[in-house]
């Protein structure tokens, strides 16, 4: 049985991923930081829960060495684990926010990474997915820095897919607006003004996001960026 890794899956579009893939037959773990009751009742329900901050390496090296003594070595990852700033203008973004979402949400898919990557080139084939963002693509007002990370991290995406052709598929998935813990700030108004600026009549869920993840590991392709915004009008 492969084993896939996902991280920050305690929650929101992470939990739905995970789900999906032990429906698809994986060992699947779930990393988690802060959800402790979370992540108890998901081991109760089969889930091989491990607490990791992913922007911290010594930490990410005893989950992958704690993940090796229990499954074996990790065969798919999904770098989900991300936080995002209350939307802000940027002169108000402060050194500090900054330092903290990039060491989440781009070193953390650095870490996470190459562990993952000294497992699968051990056997030669293994596959990576990263969640970005649209933002990362297209960017959004008062939302610089995130975009930045997202933006990184879809580099980084089409990087190492080309680097690790032929062995490791490296893909992201791209989400629009997703009603998470994330955006619990956000109001109505906000959410009606994303899906008119993009003309849509529905906002993707976590299950369209698993959806997306689950296409992705049964294709063989690599360096593919797939959007998910919901359904156009
Ligand atoms: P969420 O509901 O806020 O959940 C975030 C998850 O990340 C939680 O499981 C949390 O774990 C984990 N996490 C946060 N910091 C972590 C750290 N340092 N180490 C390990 N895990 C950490 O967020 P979401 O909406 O599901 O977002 C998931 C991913 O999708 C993120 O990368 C986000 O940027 C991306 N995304 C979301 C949207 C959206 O509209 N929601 C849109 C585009 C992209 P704990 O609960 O255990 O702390």
């Amino acid at each position: 049985m492969k084993t896939a890794l996902v991280t920050g899956a305690s929650r929101g579009i992470g939990r739905a991923i995970a789900e999906k893939l032990k429906k698809l037959g994986y060992n699947t773990v779930i990393n988690f930081y802060s959800s402790k009751n979370e992540a108890e009742a998901l081991s109760e329900n089969g889930f091989f829960c491990v607490q990791a901050d992913v922007s911290d390496m010594a930490q990410v090296e005893k989950m992958f060495a704690e993940i090796h003594k229990k499954l074996g070595r990790v065969d798919l990852l999904v770098n989900n684990a991300g936080i995002a700033l209350k939307q802000k203008v940027f002169l108000d973004v402060s050194q500090e926010e900054f330092d903290r979402l990039f060491a989440v949400d781009v070193k953390g898919v650095f870490n996470c990474s190459k562990l993952a990557v000294n497992d699968m080139l051990s056997v030669g084939h293994g596959k990576i997915i990263n969640i970005a963002s649209i933002w990362g693509d297209e960017g959004a007002a008062c939302e610089a820095c995130y975009s930045a990370a997202k933006g990184a991290v879809i580099a980084f995406t089409k990087s190492l897919a080309k680097e690790l052709e032929g062995s490791v598929e490296v893909n992201a998935v791209l989400p629009g607006f997703v009603d998470t813990d994330m955006n619990a700030h956000l109001t109505n108004q906000d959410k009606l003004d994303f899906m008119r600026s993009q003309g849509l009549k529905s906002l993707s869920t976590t299950e369209d996001i698993a959806l997306a993840v689950e296409k992705l590991v049964l294709s063989n392709d690599t360096g593919k960026l797939v959007k998910v915004y919901g359904e156009h009008e």
